[in-house]
């Protein structure tokens, strides 16, 4: 069996270490009898595992008390729409649109109330985050929406939007324990977890708890009312079990890594390892701005926008076993996705084979 190096920006990598974990425990977890998938979800195990995730995620990211930590289901496509129906009080709410999964939610939420686009970096594809200190907020917004790491175009925010006093709500899907996070300078973080946590079918939601209301508008669906998955603990209905546990032991191998700020030292490690190779490549460059880059997700082009020559350096870089580095349609080009699961060694190898193919092409 040979494993690849996948930098497929999502679903994605996971730890080596988990999925031989996950494939020993397959038809007996914890000597049940049951594979996880099998078991109940009102069962005891099945509790252990839940609530040992939360536990943990909590611990990782010094959630406060006063936040929920909600493992639900749809995806993080799913919340563009729970969020404004369950947090848009006076009906308005502000974004800043830096990429693709923010103008999805800035459009979603369109749907059920006033959602203003304050600010975009549309005009240069995406490849920077605009300046955030003086942004023209509304009085009446009931929040201000940012996607914290642009999955697609490999940009992130280094530092966080002034938001003059309203709640922050962060889309974290790709970035979500890659470095520490002060949960208390957001209202409400949630993240798909296919990008850095587990398998697709599960998304997070940490939601401060004077948020979760009651008197949401009559057409809000009742699996789509914080409230309702809040009050069970998660467990309103089936939840998804088996990538909730996959989950759970991702958490244990970050806590085993040394936590969130030794993932960050990692990730820096790795990122800087590929954009110093492409800083002075003379066939490749990134197509961010600096201060903007990505730790997880690297985009990148040849200097003469030559597609052929792109086309054939994903093949042959396929052939040699370093996979999905097909840039996003809307970029072109490559992007390398080095999330937390990506070992170093992944980074050096992809590197080595870039310098001998420009050698070689040159
Ligand atoms: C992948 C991604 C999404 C969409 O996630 P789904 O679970 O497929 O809905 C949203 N936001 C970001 C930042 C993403 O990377």
């Amino acid at each position: 069996m040979a494993r690849v190096y996948n930098f497929s920006a999502g679903p994605s990598i996971l730890p080596e270490v988990v999925l031989k974990q996950a494939a020993e425990e397959m038809l007996d977890y914890k000597g049940s009898g049951q594979s996880v998938m099998e078991m109940s979800h009102r069962s005891k195990v099945f509790d252990d595992i839940i609530k040992e995730a939360e536990k943990d995620l909590r611990d990782l990211m010094k959630i406060p008390d006063n936040y929920k930590v909600l493992f639900l289901q749809g995806g993080a496509s799913q919340q563009f729409a729970a969020i404004p129906m369950n947090l848009m009080k006076n009906g308005v709410a502000d974004f800043i649109v830096t990429g693709q999964w923010a103008k999805k939610a800035w459009q979603e939420a369109q749907k059920y109330g006033k959602a203003n686009k304050i600010a975009s970096s549309e005009d240069k594809t995406f490849s920077y985050i605009p300046d955030c200190s003086d942004l023209p907020i509304s009085e009446d917004a009931d929040y201000v929406y940012i996607c914290h790491n642009n999955t697609i175009y490999g940009t992130t925010f280094k530092e966080l939007p002034n938001t003059k006093g309203k709640l922050l709500v962060a889309d974290m899907s790709s970035d979500i324990l890659s470095q520490p996070v002060n949960v208390e300078d957001y209202g409400l973080i949630f993240f798909g977890v296919q990008k850095n946590v587990g398998p697709a079918g599960v998304v997070v939601v940490i939601v401060r708890e004077d948020l979760i209301r009651d008197d949401l508008p009559e057409y809000v669906p009742t699996m789509l009312k914080y409230k309702t998955q809040a009050d069970a603990d998660s467990l309103y209905n089936t939840p998804p079990c088996y990538g909730i546990y996959i989950c759970g032991l991702v958490f244990k191998w970050v806590k085993d890594m040394g936590g969130l700020s030794a993932m960050k030292i990692h990730n820096e490690k790795k990122a800087k390892i590929l954009y110093d190779y492409l800083d002075q490549s003379k066939m490749f460059v990134g197509t961010v701005v600096e201060k903007d880059r990505s730790l997880m997700n690297v985009p990148f082009v040849t200097r003469t926008h030559d597609a052929d020559l792109e086309a054939k350096f994903v093949k042959e870089a396929t052939e040699a076993g370093f996979v999905n580095l097909k840039g996003h349609r809307s970029v072109g080009g490559m992007r390398a996705s080095i999330y937390n699961a990506m070992p170093i060694e992944g980074v050096e190898k992809l590197v080595e084979f870039m310098k001998k193919f420009e050698e070689e092409n040159a």
